[in-house]
């Protein structure tokens, strides 16, 4: 398998590292590619979006087009795994934040999103997560981080945190308002690679 990772902004590096790790730990062979331009895309069975400034990523993916090569490649059936920002991106629906800042989302998740949804207090926190499909909590962590508040149609529910929806599943679309690139725990990932 061939896993691009966007690579315009964000912790870029992390989620290298995490898919490169899970892929070990999967026993999947294959690499791991940033990416910049539409041409690193075309080669990639699998995709994640890393958490960073959604407004930033978003301008940046159109600028190179590879915000339309993006919404074609998931109507083909492409994985995508995005984090944070990512998980903003994939939604159909942001909030005033994402309307001010004119961030032209991708589109992909029947799901809305609320940026910077935790409060200034907790900028940055972690805690322990049911994840839908998992045996054990998985160490979410959290920093700015949005929430998804509505799902609808083929969207599910896969995790939840006081009341807030934090990890939401669309057959191969899979959004995380927290960071497993971040947590060392490497379920999620290796979860999402099974399907590639
Ligand atoms: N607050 C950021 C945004 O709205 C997301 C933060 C993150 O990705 N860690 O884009």
């Amino acid at each position: 398998m061939r896993v691009g990772v966007i690579g315009v902004q964000g912790d870029v590096s992390e989620h290298v590292a995490a898919v490169r790790a899970a892929m070990k730990k999967g026993g999947f062979g294959g690499d791991v590619v940033t990416i910049r331009r539409r041409e690193d895309l075309a080669g990639c069975n699998a995709l994640t979006i890393p958490g960073g400034e959604s407004t930033t990523i978003g301008k940046l993916l159109e600028r190179s087009g590879l915000h339309e090569d993006i919404v074609n490649r998931a109507a083909e059936g492409m994985p995508i795994l995005g984090t944070c920002a990512g998980c903003i991106l994939l939604a159909k629906e942001g909030d005033r934040q994402v309307a001010q800042t004119k961030t032209k989302l991708l589109g992909l998740m029947d799901m809305a999103v609320d940026r910077n949804a935790f409060g200034r207090q907790r900028e940055s926190f972690e805690a322990d997560l049911a994840v839908d499909g998992l045996d054990r909590p998985f160490h979410g962590v959290f920093i700015r981080a949005p929430a998804i508040t509505r799902t609808w149609s083929a969207c599910k529910i896969a995790s939840k945190l006081d009341g807030a929806i934090v990890f939401a599943r669309q057959g191969h679309l899979w959004g995380a308002c927290f960071h497993p690139e971040l947590s060392g725990d490497l379920r999620i990932h290796v979860a999402f690679l099974e399907q590639v």
